[in-house]
């Protein structure tokens, strides 16, 4: 494809990507279409010889929008929002154009040191703590995903924990992590990758708000420590999956404090939140975390993949993590003044997703940003006061940010009914989870296309099948 080419289906392609934002409101959010449909449409064998981008466009109307979850649709409120924007598109536009590998500092200067200002602003933004700015001996970085941050947080956990000697012997069997019974499983899934297991995972009890007990903390790690157990790494969570719970981080960071456990905090979804001076309760007790992570590409208008994870000693994960082969040796790595990205996570390679922070953060500015947040918990708000005044049904946990949890009063049976019938209609989309053992549904704002009448549409859906 020559630029010339490359400039004309361009042009083309962004005029299909604005064409299906301007009509996403009027396609169902869900698919009809049974599994097996969209690879039906297929043909067998990848082509012999290239066919154009005639073809390519059409198919991707008559291919893929009919078999797509809709997840920048107005009235999709499932799982928590994967919001993407303009900017954010644009800036990948041009990820991709430059191709850069920012590997070490020296295979893409810029885009090292654009991401590690980028997050400087992003924390000053969110008015995180002093001790995660690049500016002292913490920084931030952008891993693909809150999954991968738990992974990496697990890893330099264990290396302070052992005193480094896990590198050389691996682990065994002595190390515990904690989180609350509502932690996610990625925290789980971070145990059995760095070689803990299960086994090494406590579910902490949780409180009538379904956040962290830190007296059950406590006695949790006592107990272990009294068998023997090193406590290596608490994972406390700013917004739980299923009811955007707050652990109580200053009870916590005290306790691993007092034991030398590793605080890492998981604000995968409601970090976005803090932008907004009024929300920033929640970071109360923060400053005593060694790693702390959040999404935007959930609700902060960044497409996936970004996850901002920041650190308060960047030297103990660089630790925990370098290898430096022969072929990666260079001058500037060795002059100790560059940041070598590559040692921040477990890819080596990776590419200049700070760009698409950047051209969000200077889109929208910070008030923009707030807006945003502003809008979905203004509209969460409205929508928990219908269901409250409803007397068929009842809120089941505080929604401080953009979730409501909410069911109908009595069993479970007409609750999974209910969900079932209005994701049938293809107008919402919303999901489920299990609190406090009852099937409950969650209503979760996002899309910055939603406005107060696709609120109220789906209020009158849910009353009008329930
Ligand atoms: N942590 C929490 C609290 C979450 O809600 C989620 C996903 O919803 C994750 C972690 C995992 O996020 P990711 O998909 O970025 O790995």
């Amino acid at each position: 494809m020559t630029p010339e080419e490359f400039r004309r289906h361009g042009y083309a392609l962004v005029d299909w990507v604005a064409g299906y934002w301007s009509e996403l409101a009027k396609l169902r959010v869900t698919p009809e279409a049974p599994p097996g449909t969209a690879a039906g449409a297929l043909p067998d064998r990848a082509p012999e010889h290239g066919d154009g981008f005639a073809g390519l466009l059409a198919d991707l109307d008559r291919v893929i929008v009919p078999n797509l979850t809709h997840w920048q649709h107005p009235a999709f409120f499932a799982y928590f929002p994967a919001n993407t924007s303009g900017p954010s598109v644009l800036a990948d536009l041009v990820c991709a154009g430059l191709g850069v590998q920012g590997m070490l500092w020296s295979t893409g200067p810029a885009c090292t040191e654009v991401e590690t200002v980028v997050l400087d602003w992003l924390a000053d933004v969110m008015d995180l703590p002093a001790r995660f700015r690049s500016t002292g001996t913490g920084g931030g970085v952008i891993q693909d995903s809150a999954s991968s941050a738990a992974l990496v947080a697990t890893v330099a956990a264990l290396h302070r924990a052992s005193g480094g000697r896990w590198r050389q012997s691996g682990v065994d069997g002595r190390y515990t992590v904690y989180t609350s019974t509502q932690g996610h499983s990625s925290i789980e899934k971070a145990a059995r990758v760095a070689g803990l297991g299960d086994a090494a995972v406590r579910l902490v009890e949780v409180d009538e708000a379904y956040a962290m007990r830190p007296e059950a903390l406590r006695a949790a790690i006592a107990a272990d420590v009294a068998a023997g157990a090193v406590p290596a790494l608490v994972v406390a969570t700013v917004g739980t999956t299923s009811t955007t719970a707050v652990d109580p981080l200053g009870a916590i960071g005290e306790i691993c404090r007092e034991y030398r456990a590793w605080l890492h905090v998981d604000a995968a979804y409601a970090g976005a939140a803090t932008v907004c001076p009024e929300l920033r309760w929640v970071h109360s007790g923060l400053e005593l975390a060694d790693s702390y992570c959040f999404d935007p590409h959930k609700w902060l208008l960044t497409g996936f993949d970004c996850d901002a994870f920041w650190i308060a000693d960047r030297a103990e994960l660089v630790k925990a993590l370098t290898v430096l082969p022969e072929y990666l040796r260079n001058t500037a790595t060795e002059s100790g003044a560059v940041i070598d990205y590559r040692d921040w996570h477990v890819p080596l390679g990776r590419r200049f997703r700070a760009l698409k922070l950047w051209f969000v953060l200077r889109w929208y500015g910070a008030e923009g940003l707030r807006a945003h947040i502003r809008s979905g918990v203004s509209l969460a708000a409205r929508f928990a006061e219908w269901v409250a005044a409803d007397e068929r049904f009842e809120i089941v946990a505080p929604h401080p940010f953009s979730l409501v949890c909410f069911r109908r009063r009595g069993p479970d049976g007409p609750n999974e009914e209910l969900l079932r019938r209005v994701n049938a209609t293809g107008q919402a989309y919303l999901t489920h989870t299990r609190v406090g053992g009852r099937y409950v549904l969650r209503l979760a704002v996002g899309s910055p296309w939603t406005e107060e009448a696709h609120v109220a549409a789906v209020w009158q859906l849910i009353r009008d099948l329930a």
